[in-house]
């Protein structure tokens, strides 16, 4: 990681002491004070009031017990949180991850990532996200509701559609947030649709929205290819992960006649020289819920299962990690770069490690950070709020023709920020920059609250 600002290091310091051990939120946060260098320098008043240090403390913090029982009778324990960063643009909005790895810090670096994510959108949402260490892999249907509705029990009492708006995250999906929206609404006694995004078409749900993240993810790298007159025509496409995201960005770049090679889950990779078939993928995980292992199996002739494979080392133009935060590091990015990669463009949230950042832009590869590439699930998740407070349904095609036109904002908007502080083509500081000001002149205006 490069050296931050003089006059943004003891905001650092601060974050640091504050939060000791939380390893990936110092990250995120010495992300975006690299990049504040350039706008205190230009626009010192942003640094007025302790703006940046109040931006760094989240405005809201709970963490909660959630008992449970299992399918044998034994009580379980979990841990659930939420972040409530800041909302000064809106609601506290961000998604609920469940798994094993979720702790406080692994939460604040979401959240923190979320508030200027969510003000790249341009729609009016603050920056929250939750979750907890429960694992649902191997859990039945049964356990699985009565984890959403144990941790719902707590967490209601935070929630609302003009305060906190939760959606899904890595573990939860469709059916979870139909089980916590049944136990809101149990608890509550209020259909309040807009609580909660993600919801099924059925009681409230925007069409494309689950589509969403990863079909804005590619919406945002055609625009990056189409500023060197490139389409994914053609183009070798690797997506790690393969759930949500990883799935819908597949599904895109195959509409956009790209060749998807690989994917993969946390025990290794599958590599299809034909293709990935989106058909098989989506049955093995969307509908029977296995794993990615599976695939060669079913597929037969053609298709390989690299067990604990780096799926990185896999020839590609296009590079797409969809899985989680630290996933692709310095040395896949020298093997990618030395492949002869292209564009890589972060469908999940802060997938690549610092050095990796910094190896794709000192080689010139063209690189999209999770926060502008991946923010369509969240914006769609602001068009859901949007058609639950009108007590209206778009049609997928409108809804997607609104999406596609947020991911050109976000890019045209993160590339035109670079230009003006003078770092042409570097996304990263285009999205920290843009999505911070938006942030810093709402927070200004509302006083030292
Ligand atoms: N979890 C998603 C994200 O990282 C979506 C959040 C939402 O829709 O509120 O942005």
């Amino acid at each position: 990681m490069s050296k931050i600002d003089e006059k943004l290091q003891p905001v650092l310091d601060e974050v640091l002491r504050r939060n000791a051990g939380e390893a990936e939120f110092h990250q995120a946060v010495h992300e975006v004070l690299e990049s504040l260098g350039r706008v205190v320098a230009k626009h010192p008043e942003y640094a007025h009031h302790a703006l940046i240090e109040r931006i760094c403390e989240p405005e809201r913090q709970i963490i909660f017990r959630v008992p449970w029982v299992d399918d044998s009778g034994q009580v379980q324990i979990n841990r659930g949180f939420r972040v409530q960063f800041n909302s000064a643009l809106g609601p506290y909005k961000g998604g609920i991850r469940f798994h094993p790895s979720v702790n406080l810090g692994i939460i604040k670096f979401l959240g923190f990532e979320q508030i200027f994510k969510n003000a790249l959108t341009g729609m009016p949402i603050g920056g929250g996200k939750g979750g907890s260490d429960f694992n649902p892999r191997g859990r039945s249907d049964g356990e699985i509701m009565r984890f959403c509705q144990a941790f719902m029990t707590e967490l209601q009492r935070h929630l609302g559609e003009y305060t906190d708006v939760p959606a899904g995250d890595i573990g939860v999906g469709g059916r979870e947030i139909g089980y916590m929206f049944g136990q809101y609404k149990r608890l509550t006694n209020r259909y309040e649709a807009g609580v909660l995004t993600g919801k099924g078409l059925v009681y409230g749900g925007s069409r494309a929205r689950t589509e969403a993240t990863g079909f804005g993810l590619v919406y945002f790298v055609q625009q990056m290819l189409a500023t060197k007159g490139a389409t994914l025509d053609g183009k070798r496409v690797v997506v790690s992960g393969s759930g949500n995201v990883a799935i819908y960005a597949i599904e895109k770049v195959q509409q956009f006649d790209g060749r998807v090679l690989a994917c993969s889950d946390s025990n290794g990779y599958v590599l299809d020289e034909g293709g990935i078939d989106l058909a098989l993928l989506k049955e093995i995980k969307e509908v029977r819920r296995e794993r990615l292992s599976d695939y060669v199996r079913m597929k037969g002739a053609g298709a390989h299962y690299i067990e604990g494979g780096s799926i990185w080392d896999v020839a590609c133009d296009v590079a797409l990690p969809c899985a989680t935060q630290n996933e692709l590091t310095g040395k896949d990015a020298t093997t990618l770069i030395r492949n002869g990669v292209q564009v890589v463009g972060e469908g999940a949230n802060m997938p690549s490690t610092p050095d990796a950042v910094d190896l794709f832009h000192q080689n010139g590869v063209m690189f999209a950070p999770g926060k502008a590439a991946n923010a369509g699930g969240v914006a769609t998740s602001a068009l859901e709020m949007q058609q639950n407070a009108s007590r209206d349904s778009w049609t997928f095609d409108q809804t997607e023709a609104r999406l596609a036109q947020i991911m050109r904002g976000i890019h045209d908007n993160c590339a035109a920020t670079a230009d003006e502080y003078s770092a042409p083509g570097n996304y990263v500081l285009g999205a920290n920059i843009a999505g911070f000001v938006r942030v810093a002149e709402a927070m200004q205006s509302l006083g030292v609250i």
